[in-house]
């Protein structure tokens, strides 16, 4: 088929995806307050340099009030099937709808490992009862969930986990420690990795979990970061029953299902760049009267660049989902450049701002809202895999270098040396 052909179609869709543009438009202003410098929640969440457990429960409470208006005004899980409380539309409009809701008020953080990481492995590993309990749930944002995958020996070798879960009758017996688990204090739900066969290589004895967070056994101790809050958590497990019927996926096939949720949070993370766009950094540069000093001016020129290179980054993403074609390396990619965009903002606003980049919390513009945001890249670079193992991947899957030497991929698991 020709280009003339074809065009009238591709403008009848182009017209109809502004057409929902509009209308998503309308409803947000109708229901929410724009972004700005003088009224901006957002600002003033992401400088909290501590968090009392009365304001995050409000904050839970908020981010599920919202997400059940948006729920009830028909914009959650836009490219979720129908059956399962979504609206069956194409994932071009899920991302219209993300694109215009950053620019408001609104805020649905606690829900971004369920939205983003949990509803996709769903849809595309779990039974049919587990899809109709979860999905629509999530969706209505009754459930808060987190990913208890990470250990303090398998991080980046997250495939080295050693909690174990051994079968009694229904039920498996989960004991082990998991590590920087974001939200698990408030979760109500959690995807959880652990080891059901050690006689095996490590990739082919690990089973995917459901695990209700209230179930005895489960134990959030919350961990404090770098910027003051603490989001994350080591979990502990200790006898934890959990229900065969809560197995995502085979036993022992969990490393399969576990690729789905990750490439999801590459893509999440890639996605992402702590909710800042280009204009966000013109504005300080513009308060700190910098926007004539010709350094300054290079480095703004140099972020312009990186913002369009993610945007068209996950244009090619997005294309290639829509026409079939399995998710590849593209999500590495995006995390590795959104990991360099926010270490080189990092440096950016400390450049801006000079000497008061120096200040903190409340003696800082907008209460040190920039300095978290230069001590949260770390958070970004490393969460979702970091960016050497980024670059093994790329190394290994697309320049085809030579792989690392890995007996504990063909080896018992039993059998490797672990770490201490
Ligand atoms: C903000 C944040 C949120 C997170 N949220 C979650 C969560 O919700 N759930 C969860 O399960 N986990 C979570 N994580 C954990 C995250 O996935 C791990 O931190 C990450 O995979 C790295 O593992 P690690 O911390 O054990 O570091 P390690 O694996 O110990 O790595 C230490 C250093 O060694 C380097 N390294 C390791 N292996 C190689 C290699 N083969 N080649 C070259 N260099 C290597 C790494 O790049 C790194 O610099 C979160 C982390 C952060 C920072």
């Amino acid at each position: 088929m020709s280009i003339a052909e074809r065009a009238p179609a591709s403008d009848a869709m182009e017209e109809e995806l502004a057409a929902f543009r509009a209308e998503v438009l309308a409803w947000l202003e109708a229901n929410s307050t724009r972004r700005s410098r003088d009224v901006n929640e957002f600002k003033r969440r992401m400088s909290a340099t501590s968090q009392s457990q009365d304001r995050e429960l409000e904050h839970v409470a908020a981010c599920k009030a919202w997400q059940r208006r948006i729920y009830d005004a028909g914009y959650a899980g836009l490219n979720v099937p129908e059956e399962y409380g979504g609206q069956g539309r194409s994932s071009t409009e899920a991302r219209v709808f993300q694109q215009e809701m950053a620019r408001y008020e609104i805020d649905t953080g606690v829900f971004s490992v369920g939205l983003a990481m949990v509803v996709p492995t769903l849809l595309a590993h779990g039974t049919e009862e587990q899809k109709r309990q979860h999905v629509p749930a999530l969706l209505k944002g009754e459930a808060v969930w987190c990913q208890l995958f990470s250990e303090p020996g398998a991080g980046s070798d997250l495939a080295g986990l050693t909690t174990r879960a051994v079968r009694d009758g229904d039920e498996w017996v989960v004991d082990g420690q998991k590590v920087w688990n974001s939200f698990a204090h408030i979760a109500d739900w959690g995807i959880l990795l652990a080891r059901t066969d050690w006689d095996v290589p490590k990739h082919r004895g690990i089973t995917y979990f459901l695990v209700d967070m209230t179930t005895p056994g489960v134990e959030a101790r919350p961990l404090r970061q770098i910027t003051g809050v603490a989001h994350f958590n080591e979990t502990f497990l200790d006898g934890v029953r959990i229900p065969n019927a809560n197995v995502l996926g085979d036993p022992n096939g969990g490393w399969g299902v576990a690729q789905t949720t990750l490439m999801a949070e590459r893509m999440l993370i890639g996605g992402g760049g702590m909710g800042l766009g280009f204009r966000d950094y013109v504005e300080l540069a513009r308060h700190y009267g910098r926007t004539t000093d010709p350094l300054i001016r290079q480095r703004l020129a140099q972020a312009y660049t990186r913002f369009e290179i993610l945007k068209w980054l996950g244009e090619r993403a997005r294309a290639a989902a829509k026409a079939g074609k399995p998710m590849g390396p593209e999500s590495s990619v995006a995390k590795l450049v959104i990991s360099d965009h926010v270490a080189r903002n990092g440096d950016l606003v400390l450049a801006i701002e000079g000497a008061e980049g120096m200040l903190y919390s409340a003696d800082a513009f907008e209460d040190g809202f920039w300095q978290q945001m230069f001590l949260g890249q770390w958070g970004i670079r490393i969460g979702g895999g970091t960016e050497q193992v980024q670059r093994n991947i790329l190394g290994e899957r697309v320049l085809g270098l030579p792989a690392e030497s890995r007996p504990d991929k063909t080896d018992a698991f039993r059998d490797v040396p672990k770490n201490a």
